[in-house]
């Protein structure tokens, strides 16, 4: 492929294509010439500049030697990838959601929720070299502007200190939109085949790839809609690919056997793993929200729907016009001068500041009306300061409902108080326990011999087994322990 010919060709290719958009390059995994308007280091800069939003709005789980184990299986597929000079950083995040996702400079993230849900380090190893493969093959880079990382950085970051203004709807939701830009099928198909070839150069098993398939397929079939995996929203077709997979195992005409699945190293590895979501971090009782580690509780509007998410809770009105949020933050300023900045915001109308004491905390609130892109919102905002920590209790609907939701929200507000009960004080999360069959036996009769507080069908598919299946004697097998908080 070195005949001066070619070699003129490609010159003239990428001469034209650079006249045309200012930017082309060969991709280095594929091969192919491809349209790219960010160079390398701007890759680079872009992943380094969002992954501290994406780690604090998920939350890096901790567990060093889990995160070391996930990092070690990740770089020694990216050494062997087609470009291993990027600064490759793989973390497990602490969500309980089935996700895996890539951020372009070599930022790579599965979630503590993906990781309980592999049986083996091949099935792990399938799902970072895939990620792998979106990076190496320039995929996220090519379809984000930096624009749109930069406001990922923005909406993250407004998470945890947000404004008034653009509020409606779920902010992590609108930086989780942004984030997991759909792939087209053919990224896909490619990170697939990418992914494929990774897990083999390194020695790894590929006919565990469609194992993964299928266990992400049952996910989504059980979610029935709510819950649906991140992961597989922007990853469509489990079905499909599995039956790519195969065909691709099958045309390599390589013998696999004999090859690393790995799945007693890594079940020993998610032996105590936490499952679902952490009520430490806050849980439900209804409408009484109760924070463990916080040790606070208050109560939210009746009926109003509500959302525990990292960096804040989220309580909405039936009719859609209403939000309160909750958030916390590491404030020197008292109650007063917090609401006090508040109110000096541009764009903010507000009354007087009117200190005072909820739950016995030092408190101050401040009535507003504040410009936005909606038109006018009314609403309120309270500052509580515990100790070091300062609440604050942000309240808004549009102009016309304020009047109707005023009271609703002042009640709730009102409620804020120390966190006394014992038994929500002691809450723990479920955890992972793995157990070596003493004799063979169904998923049901496990069940039985050692109970988990998830229902059968959630077992079935974190094992990945089928209901009525005997399991040899010897198989190691996840169950769940722990009380669900209540
Ligand atoms: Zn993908």
């Amino acid at each position: 492929m070195n005949s001066p010919i070619a070699k003129a060709g490609i010159a003239a290719g990428l001469l034209l294509c650079a006249s045309l958009t200012g930017g082309c390059a060969v991709n280095p995994a594929t091969g192919q010439r491809q349209l790219m308007l960010v160079s390398e280091s701007q890759e680079i800069a872009m992943g380094q500049e969002a992954d501290p939003s994406i780690s604090a709005m998920f939350g890096i789980y901790e567990d060093a030697d889990l995160q070391q184990y996930v990092a070690r299986l990740g770089d020694s597929l990216a050494a062997i990838s087609e470009r291993p000079q990027l600064p490759w950083t793989f973390r497990v995040v602490d969500d309980p959601i089935v996700n895996a996702f890539a951020l372009p400079g070599g930022f790579i993230y599965v979630s503590r929720g993906i990781m309980a849900h592999f049986n083996s380090e091949a099935q792990l190893v399938s799902v970072l070299g895939h990620e792998i493969g979106h990076v190496t093959a320039r995929h996220s880079a090519s379809q984000m502007s930096e624009q749109q990382l930069a406001q990922i950085g923005l909406v993250a970051g407004a998470v945890i200190v947000p404004d008034v203004a653009a509020r409606y709807g779920g902010i992590a939701q609108q930086a989780l939109g942004i984030l997991f830009l759909k792939f087209s099928r053919d990224d896909e198909r490619q990170a697939d085949m990418l992914g494929f070839r990774y897990m083999t150069r390194v020695g790894y098993d590929p006919n565990e790839m469609p194992e993964v398939f299928d266990m992400l397929g049952r996910v989504t079939e059980a979610g029935g809609g709510r819950g649906l995996p991140v992961w597989l929203s922007t990853h469509p077709d489990p079905g499909d690919r599995e039956q790519r997979i195969n065909t691709m195992i099958a045309e390599s005409g390589q013998d696999f056997t004999g090859t690393t699945v790995g799945e007693r190293s890594y079940l020993l590895k998610i032996h105590d793993l936490i499952y679902g979501p952490n009520p430490r971090e806050g849980f439900f009782r209804e409408q009484l929200f109760l924070h463990p580690d916080l040790e606070f509780q208050i109560q939210f509007p009746a009926d109003w729907q509500t959302v525990n998410q990292k960096t804040a809770v989220m309580a909405q009105s039936p009719n859609q016009d209403a939000i309160l949020q909750l958030t916390a933050d590491q404030g020197a300023a008292g109650p007063v001068e917090a609401a006090q900045e508040f109110a000096n915001q541009d764009g903010v109308n507000a009354g007087a500041v009117q200190p005072g004491t909820i739950g016995g905390f030092p408190s101050a609130t401040v009535a507003f009306a504040a410009e936005t892109e909606q038109g006018i919102l009314r609403g309120a905002v309270t500052y509580i300061q515990d100790g070091e920590l300062i609440y604050r209790l942000l309240a808004f609907s549009t102009s016309a409902a304020w009047s109707s939701y005023q009271q609703t929200v002042a009640n709730s507000v009102a409620s804020f108080a120390r966190l006394t009960d014992q038994s929500a004080l002691a809450v723990q999360p479920l955890r992972l326990s793995i157990i070596e069959l003493p004799q063979a036996m169904t998923i049901e009769a496990f069940d039985q011999r050692y109970p988990s507080p998830i229902p059968i069908e959630t077992l079935s598919i974190l094992n990945q087994v089928e209901l009525g299946v005997r399991m040899p004697a010897g198989t190691l097998v996840k169950r769940v322990v722990g009380e669900v908080a209540r």
